[in-house]
């Protein structure tokens, strides 16, 4: 089966590319794809050697084809190459799992070319899930969510109209019982240090403010279709349960697993099958103790802003999404404190008014407003 990797040089990519290389005779890395990191990119196609490579943040003239050539891959450069091999023939399945907004085109055209898409891609479905889930139901598409939660959710769901409640576990990041007064002065490295999961600095930051499990009750909104108020947070320091799903006759079904995202991708890559992920089994007598709490909004105050955009609809999620996203990346570049980022979000959503989402344009303007709103708040609050 042909697979592609969008991101194939993040966290992501490299759990998938550790699960399909222990199944060879089932998964071949059809393509794989990088923004700018070609070193990395050519280590990975040495290794795996993939028909085609794209670098979508560089431009055709800047040489490298031969080296590729060398190892027997094609080349290809600029985001339109990550909408080519989303539609190309010869690909079977789909990893989107480029972090951020600039994942949703080459997400949405995977899904628009009715391929299998297995979504780590958060973003996409935060800033454009009606879209996303449109087009799938169009194209025949089939979507089995990676994200660990979602995945979880996946497994434990059965039919809608019986569901009472998803509840999402969150790990609570690195700042779950540091005192209040200290979390103004916490650096990148601090934050980016999880205490369960290894992740790219972006979700590492979101999900030392919860900001990721904002994001997250947004994507199990589009992917499950069920309303906001039947989707809760549980804090859940251990992060062996992923998700629970509660029925109408009190049932409530989790999906356990120690916290390596090769499981997911495991699940998300071999589903209705099962597959070795190569992940440690779990041994509950180890865990000792599962414990679970309701997350505190004065410490995250994110979550509620997810709450809000997605309450108020349209293109508020896509406005919410790109204020964090400037106001993290200006936290990792050290121009922003950590405890500004909710409020330079919340700033950008009450500036930018929510209007329908019908097409891929109303989104894209609503990013960019907000973008451009959210970069004068950092430059003020630099000043
Ligand atoms: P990462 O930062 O480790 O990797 C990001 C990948 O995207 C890299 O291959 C990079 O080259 C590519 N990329 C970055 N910007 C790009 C751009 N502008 N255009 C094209 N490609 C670009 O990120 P990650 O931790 O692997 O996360 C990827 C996605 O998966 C995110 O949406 C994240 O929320 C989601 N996710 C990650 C984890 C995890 O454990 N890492 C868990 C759940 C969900
Ligand atoms: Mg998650």
């Amino acid at each position: 089966m042909n697979l592609a990797i969008f991101g194939a040089t993040g966290s992501i990519g490299a759990s998938t590319l550790d699960v399909v290389a222990r199944h060879p005779a089932r998964y071949r890395a059809f393509a794989l794809t990088a923004r700018s990191r070609v070193d990395e990119l050519e280590e990975l196609c040495r290794r795996h050697r993939p028909r085609y490579a794209v670098l979508s943040g560089v431009s055709p003239g800047a040489g490298h084809s031969r080296r590729f050539a060398a190892l027997g891959v094609e080349l290809l450069f600029g985001a339109e190459a990550l909408e080519t091999i989303a539609r190309h023939p010869q690909t079977h399945t789909v990893m989107a799992a480029i972090v951020g907004a600039a994942g949703l085109a080459s997400t949405l055209a995977a899904v628009s070319a009715g391929k299998r898409v297995l979504v780590a891609n958060k973003e996409a479905l935060v800033m454009a899930g009606p879209l996303v889930m449109r087009a799938a139901r169009e194209s025949g598409a089939q979507i089995v969510p990676v994200d660990s939660e979602h995945n979880a959710v996946f497994q434990c769901f059965s039919e809608k109209k019986f569901v009472r409640k998803v509840m999402l576990t969150a790990s609570g990041g690195p700042f779950r019982g540091a005192p209040l007064e200290s979390l103004k002065g916490v650096t990148p490295e601090q934050a980016c240090a999880h205490p369960n999961w290894s992740m790219g600095r972006k979700i590492s930051v979101d999900s030392a403010t919860m900001m990721n499990k904002g994001l997250e009750v947004i994507e199990a909104r589009w992917l499950f279709d069920v309303a906001p108020e039947r989707i809760e947070v549980l804090i859940h320091p251990q992060s062996i349960v992923h998700a629970l799903v509660e029925y109408a006759d009190g049932s409530v079904i989790a999906q356990l697993s120690n916290p390596d995202m090769r499981v997911p991708i495991a699940n998300a890559l071999a589903y209705p099958e099962r597959i070795d992920s190569g992940a440690r089994p779990l041994d509950l007598s180890l865990a000792r103790n599962l414990s679970f709490e309701r997350p505190d909004p004065v410490r995250f105050p994110c979550l509620p802003l997810a709450y809000d955009a997605l309450r108020a609809g349209g293109t508020a999620p896509a406005v919410l999404n790109a204020a964090n996203e400037v106001a993290v990346e200006a936290f990792l570049a050290r121009r922003l404190a950590f405890t500004a980022i909710a409020g330079v979000i919340a700033d950008v959503l009450a500036a930018v008014p929510p209007r329908p989402a019908q097409t891929l344009a109303d989104v894209m303007e609503a990013d960019a407003r907000a973008r451009n709103e959210a970069q004068q708040r950092v430059m003020a609050l630099a000043a």
